[in-house]
């Protein structure tokens, strides 16, 4: 089997393509461009999922920011997230009274972020908003609420553009499901 083939092979179904997320973070970046205009953005990039997500959303971003990372890990299981987050590199910069745009690969439950927005609103930017590329609208269990968002798709377990089985598939350059029976081992993992 080829590499490529080796990866993809763990993919049941292409969910979104290449072409596809190019052309909706080109609006992304077109969108809050627009509203961020005249006034300082940082960008704040989740590790390690939201990687390939805030590199491009930044390059379609015409008015000048900055960006930092913060890499979090959440307890709970492969597949339910407690929304009890460790905290495994925190920001680099001061986000007190800037506008801060948090960048977040997947919203699920909606736990993680919910808790990585009280954080980060207690150290009082001039505001602070969410840009997600993937939403599970059926999963979620609390109202944080996502300004912007890339698209919203069905209840099942997906990898690639930075998002991972295991550690695995982030390199795939499209967003691709699961199959069922590596979803099921998702479930099993910690
Ligand atoms: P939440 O706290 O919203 O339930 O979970 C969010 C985190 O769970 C995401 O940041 C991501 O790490 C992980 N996650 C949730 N759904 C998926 C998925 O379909 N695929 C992958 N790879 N990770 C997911």
């Amino acid at each position: 089997m080829t590499r490529q083939g080796e990866l993809s092979a763990a993919v049941e179904a292409v969910l979104i393509d290449e072409d596809t997320l190019g052309r909706r973070i080109a609006e992304l970046g077109a969108e809050i461009s627009a509203d961020y205009r005249g006034r300082d953005l940082l960008l704040v990039g989740v590790l390690k999922g939201a990687v390939f997500f805030v590199s491009d959303l930044m390059r379609s971003i015409d008015t000048p920011c900055e960006v930092d990372f913060m890499a979090i890990s959440s307890y709970g299981s492969a597949t339910d997230s407690s929304g009890v987050v460790r905290i495994l590199k925190d920001l680099d910069l001061s986000v007190e009274g800037r506008n801060v745009l948090i960048v977040e690969d997947i919203v699920d439950s909606g736990l993680t972020l919910a808790y990585l927005v009280r954080m980060l609103r207690a150290r009082l930017p001039a505001s602070l908003e969410v840009c997600a590329l993937l939403t599970k609208p059926a999963r979620r269990t609390t109202d944080v609420e996502c300004r912007y968002v890339g698209f919203e798709i069905p209840q099942r377990f997906v990898i690639g553009y930075g998002l991972d089985f295991a550690e695995l598939y982030r390199n795939l350059p499209y967003v691709g499901i699961l199959r069922d029976e590596l979803a099921a081992q998702a479930e099993e993992l910690p």
